[in-house]
Order: C-alpha cells, then sequence, then structure tokens
C-alpha cells in the first residue's frame, strides 16, 4: 500500500521533531548534555507519591480505576482552586472554569481545535516553545511571531504588526496570542510588568484572546513574583494553562485549563473526543498529594537544586565566553533554561556536527522557530546535570565555539 496517498494532511505533515533527534546522542557514554528540558527525577517526591498511591487505589478504587468525568476530579478541582489562589492570588475560581488535561500539551492541542482553522493567525513569541508550535500546527494556521527581548516580548513589534493587520482587514483573524511570561521556554526571560499591562491593553483594543502558559511560575530561585496575565487581566482575555509536570512530576500527565466557562466547555467536549478523560488515578494521587502537603514547602529543596546549578552554569559562561564578543546569555530568574546566542554567523544548528564530536548537546535554536530559519542561540537546559558536569560541559561548548568560529572564519 502507498501510504503517503492514504494519509490525511496532518499525517503527512508529522514530522519527528529535532529535539528528540538530536536528543538519541545524548546518551552516548561520557556525554554531557544540556538538551533535556525534563525535571531533575530526585525533585520527584517518590515515596510520598507511592504511599497515596498504594492508598488511593485499595480505598477509592471505585473511583481511581474507574472511568472518570472528562471535566475531572472534584477533589483535584479543589485543590487547584485553593492552590492558584496561594500561588497567584487568583480568586472567583468555579469549578466550570476549570478542565483538567493530559498535560498542557493536551491543552494546547485542544486550544488549537477550538480555535485555529487553515485561514486562522496565530501569534506566538520567537523563539517559540515547540510543543505549543507542533500542537497549533495541527490545523494549519499563518504563525505571525513576534520577537522576545530580555524583558519578555517586544510589545512595540506586536502593535506595529496588530495595526498592519488591522488595516489589511486580517485582524479578526487572529484567534489568540500564546505567551509563556514568565521563565520562558527556551527564551529564561521574565516579561515585565509593565509588558504585560501593554501586552493587555493591546489584546483588549484588538479583541484577541491571550493563551499563557505557564509551567514554571511556582519555579523562581531569584527575584519579585510578578502577577500572572490572567490574575492582571481575568477569564474574559486570558486563558491560562498550568501543568504538574514541573512542580510535581511530569508522569502524572496532569495539565489544567483555566478559563471562562464557555472556552472551558468547549474544549472539553473536544478533550471527549480526544480521549474521554484524563486518568482518574492520577488525578487523585494529584489531589491527596495537595492536601496532605504543602506544595510550596516541598518545593523549596527543588528550587534550591535549580538555583545552585543555575549559577554554576552562568559562572562557567561567564568564565569561558567573556572573550567572545558578542555571545551573550540569558541569566532568567526562574525555570530550567538559560539561552545563549553566539555572534552573527554563527549557525548553532551546523555547529552541532563539531559537538557531537566532543559530546556536548544543546538544542539549536533552529528547533524553536516557526519556520525552521537559521539560528545563532541555543538552549542550555542546567536542570539534569550534576554541577561538575555543567562545568565541564560549559567548557566543552566553548571548545565547539572556538573550533567552529575558526573553521568558519568568524572569531
Ligand atoms: C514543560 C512545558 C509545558 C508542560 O507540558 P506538559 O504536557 O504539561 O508536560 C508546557 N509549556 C511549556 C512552555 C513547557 O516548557
Amino acid at each position: 500500500m502507498d501510504l503517503e496517498s492514504k494519509l490525511s494532511e496532518i499525517g503527512k505533515n508529522l514530522r519527528s521533531s529535532l529535539i528528540r533527534e538530536l536528543l538519541k546522542y545524548a546518551s552516548v557514554p561520557g556525554s554531557i548534555s544540556f538538551g533535556g528540558g525534563v525535571p531533575d527525577p530526585e525533585t520527584f517526591p517518590r515515596h510520598e507519591l507511592a504511599e497515596i498511591a498504594k492508598e488511593v487505589i485499595e480505598k477509592d478504587y471505585k473511583y481511581t480505576l474507574q472511568y472518570n468525568t472528562t471535566e475531572g476530579d472534584d477533589e483535584l478541582a479543589k485543590q487547584m482552586v485553593k492552590l492558584l489562589e496561594k500561588a497567584y492570588g487568583i480568586t472567583g475560581i468555579e469549578r466550570e472554569n476549570l478542565l483538567f488535561t493530559t498535560g498542557s500539551q493536551q491543552a494546547l492541542d485542544l486550544i488549537a481545535r477550538i480555535f485555529l482553522d487553515k485561514d486562522s493567525i496565530c501569534i506566538a513569541e520567537f523563539p517559540v516553545y515547540l510543543g505549543a508550535a507542533s500542537a497549533f500546527r495541527i490545523n494549519f494556521p499563518k504563525f505571525e511571531t513576534i520577537p522576545l527581548q530580555d524583558d519578555g516580548m517586544d510589545v512595540d513589534y506586536l502593535e506595529k504588526k496588530l495595526k498592519e493587520l488591522d488595516e489589511k482587514g486580517l485582524v479578526n483573524q487572529v484567534k489568540f496570542i500564546y505567551t509563556v511570561p514568565t521563565f520562558h521556554n527556551p527564551a529564561g526571560v521574565t516579561m515585565s510588568l509593565e509588558k504585560r499591562k501593554r501586552l493587555i491593553e493591546l489584546a483588549e483594543k484588538y479583541d484577541i484572546l491571550i493563551l499563557e502558559d505557564d509551567p514554571y511560575g511556582m519555579l523562581r530561585f531569584e527575584g519579585e513574583n510578578l502577577p500572572s496575565l490572567y490574575k492582571l487581566a481575568g477569564p474574559d482575555r486570558v486563558v491560562l494553562l498550568n501543568t504538574f509536570s514541573k512542580i510535581l512530576t511530569p508522569g502524572l500527565r496532569l495539565g489544567i485549563i483555566i478559563g471562562r466557562a464557555d472556552i472551558v466547555r468547549k474544549a472539553t467536549l473536544a478533550k471527549q473526543a480526544a480521549d474521554l478523560c484524563s486518568p482518574s488515578l492520577n488525578q487523585r494521587i494529584a489531589a491527596r498529594y495537595l492536601e496532605r502537603y504543602d506544595l510550596f514547602e516541598q518545593l523549596k529543596p527543588g528550587i534550591e537544586l535549580y538555583r545552585k546549578k543555575k549559577n554554576t552554569m552562568i559562572k562557567a559562561l561567564e568564565e569561558n565566553f567573556s572573550d567572545i564578543p558578542g555571545a551573550k546569555w540569558v541569566n532568567p530568574q526562574g525555570g530550567l533554561f538559560v539561552w545563549m546566542t553566539l555572534p552573527e554567523g554563527f549557525d548553532t544548528m551546523d555547529m552541532f556536527e563539531i559537538a557531537k564530536e566532543k559530546k556536548i548537546y544543546y538544542i539549536p535554536g533552529q528547533a524553536f522557530t516557526v519556520d525552521d530559519s537559521v539560528s545563532t542561540s541555543m538552549r542550555l537546559s542546567f536542570c539534569l546535570p550534576p554541577e561538575e558536569k555543567i562545568i565541564e560541559g560549559v567548557k566543552r561548548l566553548k571548545e565547539v565555539v572556538v573550533e567552529y568560529g575558526k573553521k568558519k572564519g568568524l572569531i
């Protein structure tokens, strides 16, 4: 059978992600990887979760081993309402404003299904979180990307872009503005309060929804907390995506959509068609965990671990790269990533060949573009390698940059 001729447009377009391809190399013995964007497994409260799991399987088996409603566990919803208030000062959340999803990834997919068509325009940041771009792509929207600056999205550029679209009569086709305002993946930057307010103003002016993806908000290791866009503008303007992946464990595959009841309702119907419900067992485990433990206290050692690793990486970058003019990096206040940019002329994808030889891995910036364009940047994740490997890895990275730079006559 000729598979190509049978496949749908979506099926034909599916390709393996660059990140997955590149990370295959990271398991070579002796390699150091700054590639994987996953939490350190030592931060997972495995004993607590194991005890809860046993208990809820045996005692709550009529719930945990059964089909669930599409909306998800009401007990988890109760805990979530408390957590949103404590973590973000968000109040007034009713059950109908919450939908539990199979990871935030499913939330992104459901949002794409209910909002995007072929002629839709989707505004995203540049660089963009790859998982979101692949989810949105499913309905072939057009992308408009807005560059990120050290204090978040370039809102002047956004304003210009929206004005342009409005003049062309296209602004109604803009379905939402997708943003990761706090500790961006991959760029590490956080949107300032001023920019948050201006973004909301622009969204109000052109009547566009904001999709706020916030997996890292509780992983701050320095600086002041900023209000979420949802907190500032409310459910009429913002849909907030949250997840247990970075604050508890990604293995539970638990995400949450927080938004206006009618949007949540549509997403619920889309979810029904996709997977009926998310695992009851995982939701109840998370609910009991939140009931029994103070998540903030539990997170402290993990945050401290990330803070140390981040500082080690930044120090190593300063020590190794200050003699490369034009090389720069973002020093994040939370999250899991450092975004490094090399001088004009570098192509971090092309450079990856040398990185492979030296067994040091990173994710080339090209992976975070919507159009596969060449990039001088790369994402360095500090969450997995131990500190001595971070130091050694940055040394290797310097060797890679010097070798590539000399080969191309750039330094
Ligand atoms: C990790 C991450 C997520 C979480 O995805 P899950 O499907 O919940 O594991 C969502 N958005 C961004 C930007 C992320 O970095």
